[in-house]
């Protein structure tokens, strides 16, 4: 039986958008999202950082595709006119020793990220107002506007033939006669559609949709969502630089950190707190972390009063290991051959950074079967 498409992508974040693109250019695809627009979930709820790779395992997904997509990126919103900027980043140490910055300073140097230890001179020469006695500057780090690099990708990915549909949400995908039938509600009801060859890109819906999807895949990994909330400062900024504090134990997060928006009004976040629930739409702030961020940030920002802080926004992490476990890499499988069928857990940072050779990578992997 021949399908109606070739592909069939669920999820119209950046990775699947990223997919899309990729895909295109090798059979028809057809992208089900289900909200209103693209992207209105992970994808734009995060600190819009290009990463440079310093921080994950090395060989690790995380590492092997952050470093790829920090290029593909940049050289992808450089054709396309995508708002974003080198704004270097520091890396802040409490110490001039510290052993956390000579072990990335040491990973730097064996991955060939460019990277320059400054004492405590030199940070005051570069960020007056920051508070440190070594730091590490990453001049290859940036920011991106993540609302116009996905229109582009929607629309680079539909101008390749690629169908994007929002409003579309996939309940169930089975197998029949060797290609895949799929399911899903639409504003104008049920509808069912086949492909040859089936991306779960659902990101924190990605483990749930796995289980809709007949047969069932072997070892579908467990979520645990942990958000991240941002305060705006009220004030100019008082940095040229993204500033961060030494990245937490495990990696749980980054720390509370200063990204500047290309507007150059400066928020901080995120903080990390594991979710007790399913409830992957709660994004409320809570006012009352701002004597809690106030603490962390005045580590290396002493001139901040809990009082500058404005409740901003959060986002949620589709992480699959506990608080106070190591960090999970990204799973990317092929978890059927015939049909086959690629899925993606755990896309948490360096997602929107690495977005386009993950994209890359699925189209590779379906490729190959
Ligand atoms: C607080 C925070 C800070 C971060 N900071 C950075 C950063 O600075 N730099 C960086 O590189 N990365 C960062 N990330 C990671 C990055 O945001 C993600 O890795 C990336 O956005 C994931 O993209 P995605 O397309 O996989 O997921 P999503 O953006 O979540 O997209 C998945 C899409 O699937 C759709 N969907 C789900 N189920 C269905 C269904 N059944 N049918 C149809 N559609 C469905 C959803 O509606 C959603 O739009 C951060 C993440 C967080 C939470």
């Amino acid at each position: 039986m021949s399908a109606d498409f070739d592909y069939c992508v669920i999820g119209g974040g950046a990775v699947g958008l990223a997919t899309a693109l990729y895909l295109s250019r090798h059979g028809s695809v057809l992208l089900a999202e289900k909200n209103d627009l693209f992207g209105a979930e992970t994808s734009s709820r995060n600190s819009e950082v290009i990463h440079a790779g310093l921080y994950y395992p090395a060989g690790s997904l995380k590492e092997r595709l952050c470093l790829r997509g920090k290029d593909l990126l940049y050289d992808f919103c450089q054709r396309h006119d995508i708002p974003h900027r080198r704004t270097g980043k520091l890396i802040v140490a409490p110490a001039a020793d510290h052993p956390q910055l000579q072990q990335l300073l040491a990973k730097g140097q064996r991955l060939g990220i460019p990277l320059q230890l400054l004492n405590q001179q030199q940070l005051q020469a570069l960020e007056p107002a920051v508070a440190g006695k070594a730091a590490l500057l990453s001049p290859t780090t940036g920011i991106i506007d993540s609302h116009t690099y996905m229109q582009t990708l929607a629309a680079q990915a539909g101008l390749q033939g690629a169908i994007l549909m929002r409003r579309t949400q996939v309940q169930t995908a089975f197998t029949d006669q060797g290609i895949w039938q799929i399911k899903v509600t639409t504003d104008d009801g049920p509808y069912q559609f086949s492909a040859a060859a089936l991306i779960n890109s659902a990101g924190l819906h990605a483990t749930a949709l796995a289980q809709q999807i007949t047969p069932a895949a072997s070892r579908i990994p467990a979520l645990y969502p942990c958000r991240g909330h941002y305060f705006s400062y009220t004030h100019p900024t008082p940095f040229r630089h993204l500033i961060y504090p030494l990245p937490e134990k495990n990696l749980t997060g980054l720390g509370i950190h200063a990204t500047l928006d290309l507007g150059g009004q400066v928020r901080f976040g995120p903080d990390t707190l594991y979710l007790a629930g399913d409830n992957l739409s709660d994004y409320r702030v809570d006012p009352a972390l701002a004597t809690r961020f106030a603490d962390a940030i005045q580590a290396y920002y002493p001139g901040l009063q809990a009082g500058d802080l404005q409740p901003a926004y959060a986002g949620i992490r589709p992480k699959l290991h506990p608080a106070h476990k190591p960090a999970a890499d990204f799973i990317i499988r092929t978890t059927h051959k015939a049909p086959p069928a690629v899925q993606l857990f755990g896309i948490e940072s360096p997602g929107l950074t690495a977005s386009l050779a993950i994209g890359e990578r699925v189209t590779e992997m379906l490729q190959k079967i």
